[in-house]
């Protein structure tokens, strides 16, 4: 077993009727590296950047960000890495951030529903500068992609995008070597607001990535980290479906690139879904690759299709769960 997992690093995450489906890796912290090189990823689709915040007495400064990404992406080579930019909220804590006097960390009532992504990076655009530098930076020396979190409104992107551009210009104009092109800036989908205007905001960006995590949250009304409602904590939920239904079409209605990087895409059983419901790109732990990269190859894409129709027509978690096992044992 062991071994089969380790002869699938080196094939192809083709489906057995011959549609490529790309199987990248979620980076948490940078000890994951050489785990996502072993795994057969294609490049890391999430690359958390909450690690360089959490428990640092100080700020992470450009030049201290700058050589964590730029290892990040040397080591990958010619394979793209998806840099997600802070992403400060709700239950994480930052000494570094709160010693600054950045709200965000425990002033909000409901942090969960607070000053968290994207907003706290807009409230204090100094420390969204320095990541942009530090991250266009880093895009010399490989492939980058950029991930806006917690987005809500096109606004927010709109805002996001000049402040983006405006770095980039000043970095040119004092001769430092970044990324050209310019890397594509995407936006998270994890609210359902997002979710629900996946099409106008898709306009706005370059490519679209389903967090499926905080996304199965608020729309369920379900904290992620609570024991006492972990039963309601349902990605399968039909609401969760029909809205990465809803995503995956306004997306390539847009001809824009969308992939999933919440947890169900290391699962197993839940490919052949994702597949169908139209998504090519799953960013997962990397010990999850081999196992989704094995039901890829098995699996054709019309089954997947069908499964995902006959799946979205269901009304209850039990029996989306019955139609996805029937699947597995077929
Ligand atoms: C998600 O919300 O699904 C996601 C991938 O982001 P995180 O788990 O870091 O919130
Ligand atoms: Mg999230």
């Amino acid at each position: 077993e062991r071994q089969e997992l380790g002869r699938l690093r080196r094939l192809s995450s083709r489906m057995a009727s011959g549609e490529k489906i790309q199987l990248q890796a979620n980076l948490e912290l940078p000890g994951e590296l050489p785990l996502i090189a072993q795994s057969g990823a294609a490049g890391i689709g999430l690359l958390r950047t909450e690690f360089l915040f959490i428990n640092a007495e100080t700020l992470p400064d450009e030049a201290t960000q700058y050589e964590v990404y730029s290892g990040v992406v040397s080591a990958m080579g010619s394979d793209p890495t998806t840099i997600r930019v802070l992403d400060w909220g709700g239950e994480k804590q930052s000494d570094a951030l709160a010693q600054v006097g950045f709200s965000g960390d425990g002033e909000d009532e409901n942090p969960a529903l607070g000053l968290r992504g994207i907003r706290l990076l807009l409230r204090h655009p100094a420390l969204l500068e320095a990541q942009f530098a530090a991250i266009l930076r880093a895009a010399a020396k490989g492939s980058v992609q950029i991930l806006l979190p917690m987005v809500t409104l096109a606004g927010e992107i709109v805002v996001a995008r000049e402040i983006y551009e405006r770095v980039a210009r000043r970095l040119k104009r004092k001769g430092i070597e970044i990324g050209d092109p310019l890397p594509p800036l995407g936006a998270m989908i994890e609210t359902p607001a997002a979710a629900l205007m996946a099409g106008t905001l898709a306009r706005h960006v370059d490519f679209l990535a389903i967090g499926t995590n905080d996304l199965t949250m608020y729309t369920l009304a379900a904290d992620r980290a609570s024991a006492e409602v972990a039963s309601l904590y349902d990605p399968l939920h039909p609401a969760v479906l029909t809205m990465i239904s809803g995503v995956v079409t306004a997306a390539l209605h847009e001809r824009k690139p969308v992939s999933l990087c919440g947890e169900i895409a290391g699962d197993p059983r839940i490919t052949p879904l994702l597949i169908g419901l139209g998504l090519r790109s799953l960013s997962m732990t990397a010990s999850a690759v081999p196992r989704v990269k094995q039901v890829v190859r098995s699996s054709r894409y019309e089954d997947c299709h069908r499964l995902a129709r006959r799946v979205l027509a269901e009304t209850e978690k039990e029996d989306i769960r019955r139609l996805l096992e029937e699947f597995r044992e077929n």
